[in-house]
């Protein structure tokens, strides 16, 4: 099994057996239980943490994304071939964009 499927399989196994979907859960509350790993991860870099320490929010985040593909059946791996392929055929800057 390639990584990012075990990423996947594995995290939304973990977070089951921890509890997490024992009933239902609202797709805005878990995108934004995303974002919020991404604020610890902007306020850890404030603080002036460690690597290691602003790592372990992005991993939060990514584990998140795993575990909610995970219970929504999301094909991320192909996701992420399929867009990566795309942006490399994209012009450089995307035609001129500014961000
Ligand atoms: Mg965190």
């Amino acid at each position: 099994m390639s990584t990012v499927k075990k990423f996947v399989k594995d995290s939304h196994r973990i977070a089951r057996e921890k509890g997490w979907w024992a009933g239902r859960r609202n797709d805005g509350e878990l995108i934004a239980l995303m974002h919020s790993e991404l604020s610890e991860a902007l306020e850890a870099m404030r603080k002036r943490a460690s690597k290691g320490e602003i790592a372990e929010e992005l991993a939060d985040c990514c584990i998140r994304i795993f575990d909610f593909c995970g219970a929504r059946n999301i094909d991320l791996q192909k996701a992420i071939r399929e867009k990566m392929k795309k942006n490399a055929l994209r012009p450089y800057r995307h035609g001129n964009k500014k961000f």
